[in-house]
């Protein structure tokens, strides 16, 4: 399916089927959709084949958009929380489809664990959905191991195939637990942040940004491209950095055909970000509550984002 001819793939959970091992993030790319098209048809020129989008972002329009017409992309898309009744997975879905103008969700994700609703009628909804052939594979998001574990003995005949994760240099969490369970368990993890939000960029002063250039160096790659690499270099792990800044997307693609070596990935591995120690980084109880209202502030301004367009 993928045909993208610069892509080094990655296997989806236990299918077989290779994916990119690089995707193109959608959050808040462009400031306006022209702009957002733009960047994603950039890095589709140069090659790039996956898209991951959610409803909640608003933006899934505007990868309709830019996919029409074209039958070798893979599409990942993702259910809001509070859509987790099986109705509203049906609706949901529906309306993911009619905006992304495709017959079929490569891949459909539970974008945040919701303990509010049984996961087993969520999960009878997405299998609904893949006996009618509107979803390809399903997989989650920011889930836990135990959130997985329970996951997956709510579906019937399905596997999850992925977890999307934040994962970056800088943000390590998961790497205490859940990264070892998914590569134990051939679940793909799709690094979300790979660049913090862009915090490596905030810090250009710091060790970590430093080390990146200093390992750079030595095989001619930015620090952008050394940080991508390094993701992509670990088992069962792909990324979706987000570029709306055409000049970033052609420098992110330039993660892709070579190899850090092992003692360089040690470095990076071995080194304790002097902005988040890691006792903050790993530890997933702190790490969550943080996210929590990360997300939290995330969900607001996408909520702005939508009344602003339907004013
Ligand atoms: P990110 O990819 O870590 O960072 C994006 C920032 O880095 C932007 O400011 C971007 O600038 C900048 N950037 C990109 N490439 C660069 C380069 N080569 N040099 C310098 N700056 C560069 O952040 P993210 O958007 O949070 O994460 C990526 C994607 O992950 C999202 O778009 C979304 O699809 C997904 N995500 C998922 C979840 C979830 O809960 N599942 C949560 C967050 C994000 P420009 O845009 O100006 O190029």
């Amino acid at each position: 399916m993928i045909n993208g001819a610069l892509m080094e793939t990655k296997e989806l959970g236990k299918t077989k089927e290779k994916i990119p091992a690089l995707g193109m993030g959608t959050w808040k790319i462009g400031s306006n959709e022209s702009e957002g098209i733009e960047a994603l048809k950039t890095g589709i020129d140069i090659g790039m084949r996956f898209i991951d989008t959610a409803e909640m972002y608003g933006t899934e329009e505007m990868v309709g958009k830019t996919i029409e017409g074209m039958d070798d992309m893979f599409i990942a898309t993702k259910v809001s929380p509070n859509h987790f009744r099986y109705d509203d997975v049906i609706k949901s879905c529906n309306r993911s489809l009619e905006k992304l103008k495709v017959k079929q969700i490569d891949l459909y994700q539970l974008h945040w664990p919701n303990s509010s609703i049984p996961i087993t009628e969520t999960m009878k909804a997405m299998e609904k959905l893949v006996d009618l052939g509107k979803i390809r594979y399903i997989g989650v998001s920011n889930f836990s191991t135990k959130e997985m574990k329970d996951a997956q003995n709510a579906l019937k005949h399905e596997e999850i195939v992925s977890n999307q994760v934040e994962y970056s240099v800088l943000v390590r969490y998961v790497e205490k637990e859940i990264l070892k369970f998914c590569q134990d368990n051939k679940i793909t993890v799709i690094a979300y942040s790979p660049f913090g939000s862009g915090k490596l960029y905030g810090q250009r002063s710091n060790s970590m940004y430093d080390l990146l250039r200093n390992v750079g160096s030595k095989y001619q790659k930015t620090p952008s491209q050394v940080a991508l690499n390094w993701l992509m270099s670990k088992d069962r792990v792909m990324a979706i950095p987000k570029a709306a800044n055409i000049a970033h997307m052609k420098e992110n693609i330039g993660a892709l055909g070579w190899k850090l070596e092992d003692a360089d990935m040690n470095k990076i591995n071995d080194f304790l970000s002097d902005e988040r120690p890691m006792v903050w980084s790993l530890n997933p109880l702190v790490k969550r509550t943080s996210s929590f209202w990360a997300r939290l502030m995330e969900y607001k301004e996408m909520g702005r984002n939508m009344r602003g367009k339907t004013k």
